[in-house]
């Protein structure tokens, strides 16, 4: 059975839609640059089928023409270690995970060039941190007991400390966001929900207040906790779905279905 290899103008396209990068979201490697001497480029970047060249290969799908197995829509830019990492059968990687990866890495690419270097290198590297990353927000939130514990076990002054300790933790990872991108974003959003419930609550003494059927201060605290738990749940099970990241623990159990 032969290889449907990529042709010379297909592997040309696919480098230049990535500008050169490895599309891998953890890697992000510069595949081009010159060479000693004064002439000539250096290129170590590899053109990478998604759905395998041949019969056997990682990915194969029997289901496509030998024109759709040679088309860019089914390759991706990657540097040479990665391209090796992918073409091994037993790395696991799925073809969705590889769409994923140049969809992803192609949408980069395009917010890059509409900015300018030193925006765009601070993109580049919050894009590589961003897996990672939307796990500390996910922990962060799914630590404190503020958002799942019984209403009638809280003390709302640890609510108020425990969600200052929150907007304090999210204010440090947002350092490591581009400003405007998508983590920067779901920061914000969270920071905004928490203020607004400080600004409910600021009226009562917290120090005093608590678990109290027939006191309108203590209602009024516990609406205005339900609605940040529901409000900053949505907010987390979206950021978890987006990263496929799996909740845990009593939080998960929270969050409106
Ligand atoms: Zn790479």
């Amino acid at each position: 059975m032969p290889r449907h290899e990529f042709s010379l103008p297909v592997k040309r396209e696919l480098a230049m839609r990535a500008a050169h990068f490895c599309s891998n979201p953890q890697c992000l490697r510069l595949t081009a640059g010159p060479r000693s001497g004064h002439e000539r480029g250096l290129g170590t970047g590899h053109a990478a089928h998604i759905c395998a060249a041949a019969e056997g290969g990682p990915r194969y799908d029997p289901n496509q023409s030998e024109v759709q197995r040679r088309s860019a829509a089914n390759g991706l830019w990657l540097c040479r270690e990665c391209g090796d990492m992918v073409d091994k059968d037993h790395a696991g990687f799925t073809a969705q995970q590889l769409h994923d990866w140049k969809r992803d890495h192609e949408a980069l690419i395009v917010e890059v060039r509409q900015r300018g270097w030193a925006s765009s290198i601070e993109l580049l590297r919050s894009g590589q941190m961003a897996p990672s990353l939307a796990r500390d927000i996910v922990a962060l939130v799914e630590d404190r007991r503020a958002f799942w514990a019984r209403f009638d076990a809280e003390f709302p002054d640890r609510v108020r400390i425990s969600l200052d300790g929150l907007r304090h933790d999210l204010s440090r990872l947002r350092r490591d966001c581009a400003p405007g991108s998508p983590l920067d974003t779901v920061i914000v959003a969270l920071a905004k929900t928490i203020r607004h419930f400080f600004d409910l609550v600021e009226p009562f003494d917290l120090t005093t207040l608590r678990c109290d059927g027939g006191d309108p201060e203590w209602l009024a605290f516990e609406a205005a906790l339900r609605a940040l738990r529901k409000s900053v749940g949505y907010q987390i099970a979206e950021l978890a779905a987006s990263y496929s990241i799996p909740l845990q623990g009593e939080f998960a159990e929270q969050i409106p279905k």
